[in-house]
């Protein structure tokens, strides 16, 4: 594998992250295995978290379904070749009208605020919505990424669904599915049982559903020590839970998902370049051709990605302060041990497939990486690397 990622290197160039296909159908199998006694089952990969149109081809040709939270996420899968019924919206605070143009595209749409519910339903009372609950509960502890505790902009209360459901009769509009999305850090299965129930015990509220969709929150391990989601454990557990539920609701309803890490997390690497090797008085830097322009997720969520020297992998083991090259201070990892480092080496990032490309600018006027998609065994080119036209694209240079 290393071999075949140094190629990549020197064919595409460097920075350029590169996604393994087997690994995400993997991931996707594990999932839909864990819950194969569930009759009606849907997996809705976030889009968000890696969000190349050939990824998006891949997922369709798992099965999956996708979860948008844009209408150009909506409008992306839409030219992946997704039917708008394989695909969900589940947006926070956008305007109306962008989710009156989703719904009108056949998309089901998730709401997830009672201001926009009753506009909604007042105006479109025919067309199916799904509604995103907010069950409370704290999922991991850092609050960044805890999206269903109480000061959460996401979802709509569970102490407002007297509200809710008023809306709903006074509107008569059609609620066809519920959900919740926990966060990105579900710190064990009973915490996602528990908020579970919550949403069992919501749905009883509503006739007509179709699918409750149970979000995501997955976890998968960055460093040494982390903790994986057991997704078998969780299969079987929700699975029955489910299955008795629908039994007690009278109606056979579709089980959701919408995973993005746990999908392309761990399909993706990251290689850059060593520029630099500094030594100062405390340290000993590692400078490589990216910044946080390509990776920020060390630094805006303090994420720990295994990095490796490809080049020398049997080198005796330093201790490296890895940083980036932009004007800003850009650490991708303090004090880490990695094989001796010279200038010239291609080191390699772990868990980069999520979150990771998606949230890379054009900062300091660099361009964005490459991506490349190992399928079959194949290296193919999935975007370009940007060049100096794109930096100056939407640019408009007026006389002055
Ligand atoms: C981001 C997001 C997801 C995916 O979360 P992961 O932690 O990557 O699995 C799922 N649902 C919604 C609504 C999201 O916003």
């Amino acid at each position: 594998m290393s071999k075949q990622l140094l190629k990549i290197a020197s064919d595409f160039g460097s920075p350029i992250y590169v996604y393994d296909s087997a690994i995400i159908s993997n991931q996707y199998n594990r999932l839909t295995n864990a819950f194969s006694s569930v009759n009606k089952l849907r997996i809705n990969y976030a889009v968000k978290a890696l969000s190349n149109i050939s990824i998006l081809k891949l997922f369709k040709s798992l099965g999956s379904g996708i979860d948008t939270v844009s209408i150009q996420e909506v409008q992306l899968g839409i030219k992946a070749g997704f039917e708008p019924e394989k695909i969900i919206y589940t947006p926070n605070g956008v305007s109306l009208e962008e989710i009156e143009s989703v719904a009108k595209l056949g998309v089901q749409i998730n709401i997830d605020n009672l201001s926009i519910l009753e506009q909604f339903g007042t105006k479109h009372p025919n067309i199916p919505v799904c509604i995103r609950i907010n069950p409370h509960v704290m999922a991991g502890g850092n609050t960044n990424i805890s999206v269903g505790h109480i000061d959460s902009k996401f979802g709509i209360s569970i102490h407002q669904i007297p509200l809710l459901l008023r809306i709903v009769e006074n509107t008569n509009m059609n609620i066809n599915g519920i959900h919740m999305h926990t966060g990105s850090d579900i710190l064990d299965i009973d915490v996602f049982l528990y908020a579970s129930e919550i949403l069992f015990e919501t749905a009883k509220h509503f006739e007509d559903l179709e699918f409750i969709d149970f979000g995501s929150g997955f976890k998968v391990p960055y460093k040494e020590g982390d903790i994986e989601t057991n997704i078998e454990e969780l299969g079987k557990k929700l699975s029955k839970r489910f299955n008795d539920f629908c039994k007690s609701y009278g109606k056979e309803l579709t089980l959701a998902f919408e995973p993005g890490k746990f999908l392309v997390s761990e399909s993706g690497v990251f290689l850059a370049k060593v520029n630099v090797v500094k030594q100062t008085t405390s340290t000993v830097f590692a400078q490589i051709d990216s910044g946080f322009n390509h990776l920020i997720r060390p630094m805006l969520y303090g994420s720990q990605h295994e990095i490796i020297n490809l080049s020398n992998p049997k080198g005796r083991e330093r201790f490296y302060s890895v940083v980036g090259y932009i004007c800003e201070t850009d650490t991708f990892a303090n004090n880490r041990r990695i094989n001796e480092i010279k200038e010239g080496d291609i080191l390699c990032f772990k868990n980069a497939g999520a979150y990771c490309f998606t949230m890379a600018s054009n900062y300091n006027s660099r361009y964005r990486p490459a991506e490349v998609l190992i399928h079959k065994g194949k290296s193919h080119l999935i975007r370009k690397r940007e060049n100096f036209d794109d930096i100056l694209q939407n640019q408009v240079e007026i006389s002055l």
